[in-house]
């Protein structure tokens, strides 16, 4: 017999899913698990489909075909069997949801503390003084002004706007967080920085994460495993440093020797 108490927990699973826009336009036959703690990166070119696959995986999107698994503590889930009232409760209050436009995951007409409290309220939580001094110590934690709690999000540069995204997204201690290009855009300068805390925050917090980029910098420093994908496919997965150092796919060894990025 094996030794199923060795192998890690799977939270995530896609199994044969499906989302065709074209041909090669989409995603085809995804099979992939995310684990318990772990930062899985989706890589690719422009046009692979990762945006794609991340909108079936989050419950954004219905697949044509295929199913996606969630392995909650007290259940296992088929994502899109259940209602989409319930698939838009689980993001509103076990998952998190990073954009790449930070406008896209903030609300723009209420100010930072209310960003950052209104996932909170979601789960329940009413009291103000507790909301507030959780907004504080969040905005501090992703090195924002805590004295510019009343400020609205508008008021901010793109990477502090950014940074209040990932507050409001993480404050809920979420089971699971999806990450699109989150520092794709971003000055260079501020991408390091915001790289960095994501990397502390994600260790601190023990997240587990599927983080979508097209920028290996980014995975290599972000991701435990990768899948890359092209035109829609997964051609290689395997740990970060296996691939990134040891591409096995032709078309991993292209996109690692750069010749596909710019
Ligand atoms: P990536 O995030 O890797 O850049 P996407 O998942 O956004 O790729 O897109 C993959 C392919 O599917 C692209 O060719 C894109 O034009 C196409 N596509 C994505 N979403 C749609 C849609 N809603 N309708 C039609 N085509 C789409
Ligand atoms: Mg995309």
């Amino acid at each position: 017999m094996k030794h199923p108490q060795l192998e890690p927990p799977t939270l995530l699973e896609a199994r044969d899913v499906s989302r065709l826009y074209g041909p090669d336009k989409g995603c085809q036959e995804i099979d992939l698990a995310l684990y318990r703690g772990e930062v899985l990166g989706i890589v690719g070119e422009s046009g692979s489909g990762k945006s794609t696959l991340l909108r079936l995986l989050s419950g954004l999107e219905r697949p044509d075909g295929g199913q996606v698994i969630y392995h909650a503590h007290d259940a296992t889930l088929d994502l899109y069997a259940i209602g989409e009232a319930r698939r838009r409760a689980l993001l509103r209050m076990e998952w998190g949801l990073v954009h790449q436009n930070p406008r896209d995951g903030l609300r723009l007409g209420v100010s930072a503390g209310a960003n950052i409290g209104e996932r909170l309220m979601a789960l329940g939580q009413r009291h103000y003084g507790q909301l507030r001094a959780a907004g504080q110590d969040w905005m501090a934690r992703v090195e924002l002004d805590a004295e510019r709690i009343d400020d609205a999000p508008n008021t901010f540069s793109g990477g502090m706007q950014q940074r209040l995204q990932i507050a409001r997204t993480l404050v809920t201690r979420p089971q699971l967080v999806f990450m699109d290009e989150p520092t794709g855009g971003l000055d260079v300068s501020v991408q390091a920085r915001l790289l960095d805390m994501l990397r502390t925050l994600v260790r601190e917090l023990g997240l587990s994460v599927i983080l979508v980029t097209h920028d290996l910098a980014v995975a290599r420093l972000l991701a435990h495993r990768l899948v890359v994908m092209r035109r829609g496919r997964i051609v290689e997965a395997g740990l970060t440093d296996q691939i990134l150092d040891d591409p096995q796919h032709a078309y991993s060894q292209l996109l690692v020797s750069s010749v596909l990025t710019p």
